[in-house]
This record gives C-alpha cells, structure tokens and sequence, in this order.
C-alpha cells in the first residue's frame, strides 16, 4: 500500500482519509471522462456538474486525488499567469489581455468562495502577493511589473512599497522594496484538493483512482484507455498536466520540471513577533536565494527554492522528488530570508513536477471534431489558473456563449519540444547558465549589460 502522506507536508496534514477510492472496473460510458483529479480535473468535473447535473462525468487518476502538483505546490493562489501582460498585449491585443488578467482576479477569488460554499477548510487567507527586491540592481524589476498592469489599466490592483514598508508588513533581510498585488491567497492545496474531490462526487461525479490511463482516443469514439476497462464518453478532457508528457502523442507538448519544497516545525510567538507578516501575503524574490514562501495556517513557514530538474526524456519517477542539495540550498534560503530561522527544525522536504509548455502559454482548449478538451501547461502558476481552465472548459465543452471563449489561451498549441537529446541538452544548458548568471550578479552587484540566453528566457 503506497503511504501518500509522504509525497508532501500538506497530504500529511490534510485530515483526508487518503485510502484509494475504488478503481475503475470493466469499461463504463460517460458524457465526459476526465484524466488526472488535480485541479484541473478536479474543477472541470465541479463546474461540468454544476452546469448540467445530469451529466455523467468520471474522472480517471491514476494514484489518487491530489497526488500530482495540486498536493505538493507552495499553496500560492495568485492572479500570476505565465505570460506577462505586456507579451499578452503584444501578442493578443489590449482586451485579451486585460482580460487574462480580469479572469486570474476572479480565479483566486472563486477558489475562495468555492472553499466557503463547500465546507472545504483550504486555510485560505487572502493577504496578496509580496515580491520583494533584496538588492538595488532588482528594484526596477518592481517598477517594470507595475508598468506592465498599468499598460492594461488594472495598476489599481498593485502597490510599490520602499524598504520601510516592506519590512514592517514582512520582516524580511535585506528588503530595498516591494511590489504587492493585491489579488492572491495562501492556501493549504492538499485540503483542496482532496476537498473538490469529495464536492465533485456530492454533485454526482465518479473518481476511479489506481487507474492509470495508457492512452486517449477522439472521434468517432472519444475514450480513455486503461489496462481495467476503457471509458467511453462523448467528450475526453486531458488534465495530467506534467504527467500528459508519457501520454503517446502528446511527448512534445509539455516537459516536466521539478519543483521542491522545504516547511519549519511550528514557529515560537517571539519569532512571529519579529518576522510580523499578520495577513499571510504569499512572499517571493529573486537571486540565488529566490524562492517562493508561505507562512502556513500553523504557523511554520514553507519555502521552495527556484531551483529544479528537467528529467532526460520527460521521465517522472518517485526518485525524483528528493534532491538533497536543493533541500540544503531551501533550508539556507530560509535562513538568508529570515535569519531569525537559524536553529529552527525543518520538518518536511518534498518534490513534485509541474509543466512546461514550449511557448509557455497554458492551453484551455476543445476540438468539437474531436471531442477532445485539455487544460495544461501552468508552468508553476497553476493554483489560481487551472480554476480558470475548469471554467473555460466547462464554456467550451457545454457551448455556452461567454467571454471566456474568447481567451488566448483557447487556440491550439502551435508550438513543440524539440525531441531529445536536444531537449535535454537545451533545458539543461538554461537551467545551469540561470544560476551562474545568478551568482555572478550576486558577486558583481549589477545585471550584465547584455542579457545572456537565460535571462532572455527566464526575464530575470
Ligand atoms: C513543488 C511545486 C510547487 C508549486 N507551487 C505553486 C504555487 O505555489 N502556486 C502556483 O500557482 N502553482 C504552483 N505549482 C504548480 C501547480 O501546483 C500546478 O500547476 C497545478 O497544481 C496543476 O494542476 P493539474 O491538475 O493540472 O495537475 P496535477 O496536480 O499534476 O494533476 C495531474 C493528475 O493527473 C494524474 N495523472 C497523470 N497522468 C495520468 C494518467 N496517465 N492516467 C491517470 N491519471 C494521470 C496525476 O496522478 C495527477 O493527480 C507548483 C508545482 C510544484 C510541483
């Protein structure tokens, strides 16, 4: 029997009974079939049934609910998409947007209400998001992320505050500023997660867990295939995020990347004293310590560090999720950020995979030729997005005429990774020059006058 509390803090805490609900048994037909009970899974099947409850929806996970991302990420629920306003405004046009970003606002705000009208207890508390520069050489990256709100005209929604300010909302070492939005909650994903899923079955949907899926079919019979039965359905939702990678067919759609996380035992009340961040604004900041942080509903603080690993031939395994050295690097972060910290136990260390797509532009999409739907590729800003994904889908698949139709992310995905080796070679090469750039910049004080590849890639 797998233990699932181990593959984070947050399944380890969630108060769910992560017994594996029954597998799927023998081959069934549905309206629709969904792979993957994440959150996007998750709220496609909730928005589906609270559309149309007559519809017959299955989901097919292939562990259990909340075993992927959606139950190890930093519990930052934030109006922060992959793709940049001004990219967005380049590339789309002013309404999309500002409508991207409109749709991210209501997305934190629904995980919000969902979780009140469910009884679901995610330890939601929305204080915002706080990037803080902790050099000079990064204050103008705060100024050019208010600008780019500004250029779409939702700078309402952000705050620059100086170094004073900062530090009497986060204690935070060396702060010289900040940028607030005020659009993002904490939450615990686990209690999420685990929580939609039991909303999705009180609506009348079915989740089939120990199920993977081996592949998926369109038309003229939309299905997911697995090795104890085969769903048939009128529509087929793919929602494996990094995972969809192993799926035939889809190999150079998405790469995954890892992502790991460290949390402290509980804090003392003299160290929250001296650390103050009362309202749980997520916080996070750049260099060779940058890391995304939550101070969680108990009182311990999770930190991941932006430092992660790009598997030879996209191939996940378990063994993945523990990279010793980053684990020390997080646990160092912690103590640069919070020096305070020194002597503090960290409890938990975990790791999990999130998606890449190549022109990292999340897709939302549904091909009524095919009866195909999928809703993927969050490159790491996916708790707040993927409640957006579960409501395009729903527009989409139930033909229901609304804005959301209309998002860029609902075209087709006309980009691909390269095949290996050279995906690896690439990636790899990123990854590795983002960190030297990183140490040189810490060392010299400045930025390069010429942006290396990295710095292209990343926005750094
Ligand atoms: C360590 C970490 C930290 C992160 N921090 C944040 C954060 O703070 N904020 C943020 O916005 N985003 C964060 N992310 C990203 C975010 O968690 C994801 O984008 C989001 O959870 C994706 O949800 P999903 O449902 O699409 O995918 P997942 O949660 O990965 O779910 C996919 C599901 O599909 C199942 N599955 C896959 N293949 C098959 C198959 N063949 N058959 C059946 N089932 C299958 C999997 O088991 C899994 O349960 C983080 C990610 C990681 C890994």
């Amino acid at each position: 029997m797998t233990d699932y509390r181990r593959y984070s803090f947050w399944l380890d805490t969630c108060d769910d009974d992560l017994t594996p609900r029954p597998p799927l048994d023998g081959d069934i037909d549905v309206d629709v079939a969904i792979l993957g009970a994440g959150f996007t899974g998750l709220w496609t099947a909730y928005y589906l049934l609270k559309r149309d409850p007559s519809l017959r929806v299955a989901i097919v996970e292939k562990e259990i609910a909340g075993f992927g991302a959606s139950g190890r990420n930093g519990g930052w629920c934030f109006a922060g998409f992959p793709v940049s306003p001004l990219t967005l405004l380049r590339d789309h046009g002013y309404d999309a947007a500002r409508l991207t970003s409109l749709e991210m606002y209501r997305s934190v705000d629904e995980v919000g209400r969902v979780a009140r009208e469910e009884g679901i207890d995610a330890h939601y508390a929305k204080g915002g998001e706080l990037e803080v520069a902790r050099a000079d050489y990064d204050l103008p990256k705060l100024q050019k992320m208010y600008d780019e709100f500004r250029a779409i005209g939702l700078e309402d929604h952000y705050r620059l505050l100086d170094a004073q300010e900062t530090v009497e909302r986060i204690n935070v070492a060396q702060a010289v500023g900040s940028f607030h939005n005020r659009e993002g909650a904490a939450i615990q994903p686990a209690r999420l997660a685990r929580g939609l899923a039991r909303a999705v079955e009180r609506l009348g949907g079915t989740i089939h867990e120990q199920t993977p899926v081996t592949r998926f079919t369109g038309k003229p019979s939309p299905s997911l295939v697995t090795e104890r039965g085969t769903v048939r359905a009128g529509t087929v939702v793919l929602a494996g995020e990094a995972y969809l990678s192993a799926l035939p067919g889809m190999e150079r759609e998405i790469i995954p990347m890892t992502s790991h996380i460290v949390v402290t035992e509980p804090l003392p009340e003299e160290i929250w004293d001296q650390i103050r961040w009362h309202d749980r604004d997520v916080l996070g900041g750049w260099g060779v310590t940058g890391a995304y942080i939550q101070r969680t509903a108990d009182g311990r603080i999770a930190l991941g560090p932006y430092q992660g690993n790009y598997p030879w031939q996209s191939r996940i395994s378990d063994a993945l999720d523990r990279d010793e050295a980053i684990f020390a690097h997080a646990r160092r972060s912690a103590v640069a950020w919070f020096p305070m910290l020194r002597g503090t136990r960290f409890t938990h260390a975990w790791g999990g995979v999130f998606g890449i797509p190549r022109d990292r532009m999340p897709r939302m999409t549904f091909d009524p030729r095919t009866g195909i739907a999928a809703a993927y590729g969050y490159t790491g800003d996916g708790v707040a997005t993927t409640n957006l994904s579960g409501r395009v889908l729903t527009d989409l698949i139930t033909e229901t005429d609304s804005p959301l139709r209309a998002l860029p992310m609902t075209k087709p995905n006309p980009s691909r990774w390269e095949p290996e080796p050279l995906r690896w070679l690439g990636v790899t090469f990123v990854r590795k020059d983002r960190q030297r750039v990183l140490r040189k910049i810490e060392r010299q004080g400045e930025y390069p006058e010429k942006p290396t590849l990295s710095q292209r890639l990343y926005d750094y």
